[in-house]
């Protein structure tokens, strides 16, 4: 624990099992296929750092930004998109990397964004959703690290105003 956090959700062991649960999870679906990982910036930056390190070295990886709650705890209405440079995704086998889902919004814009470019496979991998995300219509992940509790987090790329995003372990802050 650190003075950071009011309660830690998700120690960095449970972190670091779980994404290599999910790396192997990936691995024995896609094998040696050519894999594209667009990760959402910029939470799953770490997320997708660990993961991507599992996988084969052929797999790339991209990033698309979005943000939706800009310095509030709950999500501002349409996210902000920022679309950066990807390679011709026709025919090809894209992950979405996303650290948190709550209503899908966001993930449900960069699926509908990507599904354009007529991928070969568009799936999701989030490390965190929370509770009762299931009752939402919006996607569904296909690989999904942990559920937990409707608190807000930070830590391993989660942030709040920006802070806390370097810490490695998932918790709520103690100034929120
Ligand atoms: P959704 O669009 O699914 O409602 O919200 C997902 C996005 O909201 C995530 O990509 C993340 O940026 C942000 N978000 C949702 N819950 C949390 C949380 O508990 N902590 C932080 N730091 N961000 C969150
Ligand atoms: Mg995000």
């Amino acid at each position: 624990m650190n003075d950071f956090l009011r309660q830690v959700v998700l120690s960095q062991e449970q972190i670091r099992q779980r994404v290599s649960e999910l790396a192997r999870e990936i691995l024995s679906l896609y094998g040696d296929t050519r894999l594209i990982l667009i990760s959402i910036l910029k939470g799953s930056v770490i997320f997708m750092s660990d993961l991507v390190r599992q996988l084969p070295p052929s797999t790339e990886f991209y990033f698309l930004q979005l943000s939706s709650y800009r310095d509030a705890t709950v999500p501002q209405g349409k996210p902000d998109f920022y679309a950066l440079p990807v390679p011709d995704l026709r025919g090809q086998h894209v992950l979405l990397v996303e650290d948190i889902l709550d209503t899908g919004q966001s993930l449900e814009y960069a699926q509908r964004h990507f599904l354009e470019m007529k991928p070969a496979s568009l799936r999701i991998c989030v490390l965190l959703a929370k509770e009762g995300y299931e009752s939402s219509p919006m996607p569904k992940p296909d690989f999904l690290g942990f559920v937990i509790p409707r608190e807000f987090v930070v830590g391993y790329g989660l942030d709040y105003q920006e802070r806390y995003r370097g810490l490695p372990e998932i918790g709520i802050p103690a100034d929120l």
